[in-house]
C-alpha cells in the first residue's frame, strides 16, 4: 500500500480557500521578501482533509487497539480527562499570572500533591519533574543533597539491580554518583549476598524498580531496604510501575525514601508522540526540605468565611528548580481528574485488574512461549521470543508479524537479562475478549514460526512501510516530504518515497 503525497494530488489552478476581495490598495513587497516560484500543492479543501485524516490513521494508537508495550502502561486515556484539561480556567491561564487570580489551579495542584502523598505513603510531593527520568534525576539529587547536608561526603556509590529500567543508571550517572550493578538471583529478586558486599559507608543509596522490569514483585523488599538503611544509604523507588500497586502497597510504608510517579502511565495522561509527561516525586519526612521548588502550600490560613490562600513556596534546603514555571500543568489536571473519578476503591480495582489481566495472559502465553521466570507476575511479564525448534526466528520477527494482525508489538529486547525478550503489559483497560483475541494471534504466530517462518522474517506485510533496516534508518536519516519549502526537487514523489 502506498499513500499519495499531497504534492502528487496537485492540479494546476485547484484551490482550497477563497480570499475575500481586497479592500486596500495593492502595494508591492520588498524584493528580498518575495520569490518567483512557490511550488505549494494546488488542492481543494476535501483533498487536504482526506489527506491528513488518512495520514493520521496510518499511525497505531491506543484509541485504535490494544497496545501491550511492556513498561509503558499504555492504558486507555479516558476522554473526560481531555474535557477537564480544556476548561477555560485551566487552559487559558498564564504562568506569570498573580497567584491570587489562579487559586482554582493552585487548589488542584495542592490536592494532587496531597493525593499522591496518600497513594505512595510520603510526607512531601513535588509536581515539577517533566517525566519519569527527570523525576529519577530529581530524586537522586535529593539523596545526594541529604548526604552532603550531613557532611557525609564519602557516599558516592549507588546500587542498581540488573532488572532495573535503563533510565536508572543513566540518571544516577548524570547526578555524578558512581553506578554499581547488582545481579538478580534465579527467582528474579535482588541477590542479597551481592548486596551485602556493597553495604558500607560509601553507599549513597539503591534504586529499586518494584515491581521490577520482569514484572515481578521483589520478594525480599523489606530485607533489601533494611540492609541499605543499616549501612546509612537511602532507597530510591522507581514508581513507574505503580499501576500494579495502587491501593494495595504504599512504597513509603515499605521504607522507600524517594519515589517518582509517572502520571503519563499510572494516571492515564497521554504519552508517546512527543506529548509532555509528568513525573512527580514523593519523599519521606527527612527529605521534604530538599525537594525542588516551588511547591504549592497554604500561605494564609482561611476561616469560616474566607478560604485559605495558596501560594508557591521554596523548600528550605531545596536542590533548586528542575523545570521552568510549575511543571506540566495540563497533565496534572488529567491525573487529578482520573484520581477523583476513580476514588480509593476504584484505584485499587485498577491495579487488581491490571495484575489479573497480566496473569491471565501469562498463563495462556506460557503454553506456547518460554517463560523464564515462572511465578505470579504483577502488571506485566516477560517471555522469550524464540524456540529451539525454530532457530531462525527472533523476538523481532514475532513483534513485526504482530503488526500484520493489527496489534502493537510488545517491548522487545528488554529487560536485557532475558534472551529475545518480549515484555507484555496488557493494562486493566483491555477486556477479556480483547485478551483472548491477543492470545489467538500469538498462537497463530507461534504456529507460523514453525511452519512458515518466511512470513515472519519478511513481516510486516500490511503496514504503510515494510521492515526497516533500523541501523541504516538511524545512520542515514531521510526527513523529507512536504513540510519544507523549496527546492522543488525535494517535493518530488520519487525522492519522497524513499
Ligand atoms: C517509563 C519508565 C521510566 C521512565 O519514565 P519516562 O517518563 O519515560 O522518562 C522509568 N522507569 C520505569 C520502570 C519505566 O517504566
Amino acid at each position: 500500500m502506498t499513500e499519495s503525497l499531497l504534492c502528487e494530488l496537485s492540479v494546476p489552478g485547484r484551490k482550497g480557500v477563497l480570499f475575500p476581495k481586497s479592500d486596500v490598495p495593492k502595494a508591492s513587497l520588498p524584493a528580498n521578501l518575495t520569490r518567483q516560484r512557490l511550488p505549494l500543492p494546488e488542492v481543494s479543501e476535501v483533498d487536504v482533509v482526506r489527506y491528513f485524516t488518512r495520514l493520521s490513521q496510518l499511525n497505531y494508537c491506543i484509541d485504535k487497539g490494544m497496545y501491550p508495550l511492556g513498561s509503558c502502561t499504555m492504558k486507555y486515556n479516558p476522554k473526560i480527562n481531555e474535557e477537564t484539561a480544556r476548561l477555560s480556567g485551566f487552559a487559558n491561564i498564564h504562568p506569570l499570572q498573580p497567584v491570587e487570580t489562579i487559586q482554582g489551579c493552585m487548589v488542584l495542584m495542592y490536592e494532587l500533591q496531597e493525593m499522591l502523598k496518600e497513594i505512595g505513603g510520603f510526607a512531601g510531593v513535588t509536581l515539577q519533574p517533566a517525566a519519569g527520568a527527570q523525576g529519577e534525576l530529581t530524586g537522586v539529587l535529593i539523596i545526594r543533597a541529604y548526604h552532603q547536608s550531613r557532611n557525609d561526603l564519602k557516599r558516592t556509590k549507588i546500587l542498581i539491580p540488573d532488572s532495573a529500567h535503563g533510565t536508572n543508571p543513566a540518571t544516577s550517572a548524570m547526578s555524578g554518583l558512581e553506578v554499581v550493578q547488582l545481579p538478580s538471583d534465579a527467582n528474579g529478586n535482588v541477590d542479597l549476598n551481592e548486596l551485602r558486599t556493597h553495604c558500607d559507608d560509601t553507599l549513597a543509596g539503591l534504586m529499586l524498580t518494584n515491581p521490577n522490569t520482569l514484572g515481578l514483585f521483589e520478594e525480599n523488599v523489606l530485607e533489601v531496604i533494611r540492609m541499605v538503611h543499616e549501612a546509612g544509604g537511602l532507597v530510591y523507588g522507581d514508581g513507574a510501575n505503580m499501576n500494579a500497586l495502587l491501593g494495595i502497597v504504599r512504597p513509603g510504608d515499605l521504607g522507600i525514601d524517594v519515589l517518582h510517579y509517572n502520571l503519563h502511565k499510572t494516571f492515564s495522561t497521554p504519552h508517546g508522540g512527543g506529548g509532555p509527561g509528568s513525573g512527580p516525586v514523593g519523599v519521606a519526612a527527612m527529605l521534604v526540605d530538599f525537594m525542588p521548588g516551588p511547591v504549592v502550600d497554604i500561605i494564609e490560613e482561611g476561616d469560616d468565611e474566607i478560604p485559605p490562600l495558596f501560594g508557591f513556596v521554596m523548600p528550605e534546603k531545596s536542590i533548586g528548580r528542575v523545570k521552568s514555571f510549575w511543571g506540566h500543568f495540563g497533565m496534572m489536571v488529567r491525573a487529578y481528574t482520573y484520581i477523583r473519578v476513580h476514588g480509593p476503591e476504584g484505584l485499587r480495582s485498577v491495579s487488581e485488574h491490571a495484575v489479573l489481566n497480566a496473569n491471565y495472559l501469562m498463563a495462556q502465553m506460557k503454553k506456547i512461549y518460554h517463560l523464564p521466570y515462572d511465578r505470579t507476575c504483577m502488571h506485566e511479564f516477560v517471555v522469550e521470543g524464540r524456540w529451539d525448534d525454530a532457530p531462525d526466528i527472533h523476538a523481532l520477527d514475532i513483534a513485526k508479524r504482530m503488526m500484520d494482525y493489527n496489534l502493537h508489538p510488545p517491548t522487545n529486547y528488554f529487560p536485557l537479562i532475558v534472551h529475545e525478550a518480549l515484555m507484555v503489559e496488557p493494562t486493566e483497560t483491555e477486556s477479556k475478549q480483547t485478551l483472548d483475541a491477543f492470545i489467538e494471534v500469538m498462537e497463530k504466530i507461534a504456529d507460523e514460526a514453525h511452519n512458515n517462518p518466511e512470513i515472519l522474517k519478511t513481516a510486516p506485510h500490511t503496514t504503510p512501510v515494510g521492515r526497516l533496516d533500523e541501523v541504516k534508518a538511524a545512520k542515514e536519516l531521510v526527513l523529507c516530504c512536504g513540510l519544507e519549502f523549496p527546492p522543488r526537487e525535494r517535493l518530488l514523489p520519487d525522492k519522497c518515497s524513499t
